[in-house]
C-alpha cells in the first residue's frame, strides 16, 4: 500500500538536493580537474579556513573521515596504550572504534534519557588514573551538556574531544560545537548535515600546538616532503570533496534551517502519546535525525514499511554490546538506559527536501497507528 503520488518516501534524499546544485557542482569539479592539483591544494586550503570560520574555531584541518578525525585527535593528545577514554555507549560505532584503534581504552558512561547524550553524573564516576579525555558525541545534532562536561574536565585534568559528526551548526549557550572542547571532529559522509559525494571529514581546534601536530600526523607524520616526525596516517580531505563542500557549506544555513522547520511540524502535529526530541533554550539542534520514542518500536516501523515509509533505528545495539568489545568484559545490564533507548528509539525521514505534503503523511500514517494501538 504506497502514496498514489509517490513510490517511498526514503530517509534522506540526495538526488533531489543534486537536482539543486548540480550546476555549481559540476563547474567547481572542472576547476579541480583542471588545476592538476588533487591532494592538499588550494580547495582543501579554501574549505579548512571557512569550515573553521563556520564553526567559530581557530583552524580546521582536513581529514580522510570523521573516524580518521577522531583518531587523529586522539593521537595528538598522545593517547594510546594504558589510556582510558570515557564516550557513551549510544553513538556511531565510529566513536568508539578511533579509541581502540589508538590502543586505548573505551570506557562507557550512561546517556541522559532526555537527550540521549552522555550524562555528565556518569561520565563523573567513570574517572579513573589512567583516564586522558572524555570523547562528548553531540547525538543527533542536538548539543550534549557542555558546560558540566568542560567543568569535570578541568576539575579533572582532562581533554574534551567533540564527536560533533552528526552535528555541525548546532550551538550551545549561542557557541557552535567543535569549538567548545578541546578538539572537534566532523564527518562528512554523504548523509550527513553537510555531505561530501565520497569520505571526507574536518578536525577543528582553537590550539595552536595541536593544530600543527595533526597538520603533521594527517600526512604521514611529515610536514617537509621525504622528513617525518612522527608515526601519522594517510588521511587527507582531497581537493575534489573539498571543492564539493565549499559549494554545499553555501547551502548549509538554508539547509539546516529547512531541517528544523521540518522538525517543528513533526513537534507540534505528531500524537502526544510519542516521546518527540526535547527542545533546550540553551541549545540550537540541526535534526541530523528526528527520532521518536515508543513501546511498540517495532510495530510501529512495520506499519510505516507496509504505507512506503522508511524508518531507522539509530541505534539497535549499544555498543558495550557490541561483538567488537566483548574484550571489554561488559554486559548486559552495564547501562540501563542506552538499553531501553536501543529497543524504542525510531528514526523517520528528515531532510531538506522532505515536503509539507510527505510530512503531512508521514505524521498521518503515524497518527492512525497509536490510535489503534495506542
Ligand atoms: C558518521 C559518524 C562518525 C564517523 O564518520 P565517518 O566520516 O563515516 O568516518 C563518527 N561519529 C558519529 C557520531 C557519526 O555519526
Amino acid at each position: 500500500m504506497t502514496h498514489p503520488e509517490w513510490n517511498r518516501i526514503p530517509m534522506v534524499d540526495l538526488k533531489e538536493e543534486l537536482r539543486l546544485i548540480r550546476t555549481p557542482l559540476l563547474e567547481i569539479m572542472t576547476e579541480v580537474l583542471d588545476s592538476g592539483d588533487y591532494i592538499l591544494g588550494e580547495k582543501g586550503n579554501q574549505f579548512e579556513k571557512l569550515a573553521a570560520q563556520y564553526v567559530g574555531a581557530s583552524y580546521g584541518i582536513g581529514a580522510a573521515s570523521g573516524t580518521d578525525a577522531l583518531a587523529l585527535s586522539l593521537k595528538s593528545l598522545d593517547i594510546g596504550p594504558g589510556d582510558e577514554v570515557i564516550t557513551t555507549p549510544f553513538t556511531f560505532f565510529a566513536t568508539a572504534e578511533a579509541i581502540a584503534q589508538v590502543g586505548a581504552r573505551p570506557v562507557f558512561a550512561d546517556i541522559e534519557e532526555n537527550t540521549y547524550n552522555i550524562d555528565p553524573t556518569h561520565v563523573e564516576k567513570a574517572i579513573t588514573r589512567k583516564t586522558k579525555a572524555i570523547i562528548v558525541v553531540h547525538l543527533y545534532g542536538r548539543s550534549a551538556n557542555m558546560r558540566e562536561i568542560m567543568r569535570i574536565a578541568e576539575d579533572n585534568d582532562l581533554f574534551v574531544i567533540e564527536d560533533a559528526c552528526q552535528a555541525i551548526g548546532a550551538e550551545y549557550d549561542g557557541k557552535r560545537v567543535g569549538a567548545i572542547g578541546d578538539i572537534g571532529c566532523f564527518s562528512f559522509f554523504p548523509s550527513k548535515n553537510l555531505g561530501a559525494f565520497g569520505d571526507a571529514g574536518l578536525v577543528t581546534t582553537n590550539q595552536e600546538g595541536i593544530y600543527e601536530k595533526i597538520m603533521h600526523l594527517r600526512n604521514h607524520g611529515s610536514l617537509e616532503k621525504y622528513h617525518h616526525a612522527a608515526i601519522g596516517m594517510n588521511s587527507r580531505l582531497d581537493e575534489i570533496q573539498a571543492a564539493f563542500l565549499l559549494v554545499k557549506l553555501y547551502y548549509l544555513d538554508i539547509f539546516l534551517h529547512k531541517r528544523k522547520e521540518a522538525a517543528n511540524r513533526y513537534t507540534e502535529n505528531l500524537h502526544p502519546l510519542l516521546k518527540t526530541p526535547p527542545i533546550a533554550q540553551n541549545r540550537k539542534h540541526t535534526f541530523h535525525q528526528y527520532c521518536i520514542e515508543l513501546d511498540k518500536r517495532n510495530e510501529l516501523a512495520s506499519a510505516l514499511d507496509h504505507h512506503g515509509i522508511d524508518s531507522a533505528i539509530y541505534y539497535p545495539v549499544p555498543l558495550h554490546l557490541q561483538p567488537a568489545f566483548d574484550y571489554l568484559g561488559l554486559k548486559k545490564g552495564d547501562f540501563p538506559i542506552a538499553e531501553r533507548t536501543a529497543e524504542r528509539i525510531l528514526g523517520i525521514p528528515i531532510h531538506p527536501m522532505l515536503s509539507f505534503q510527505k510530512q503531512d503523511y508521514i505524521i498521518k500514517t503515524i497518527n492512525d497507528f497509536l490510535e489503534d494501538n495506542g
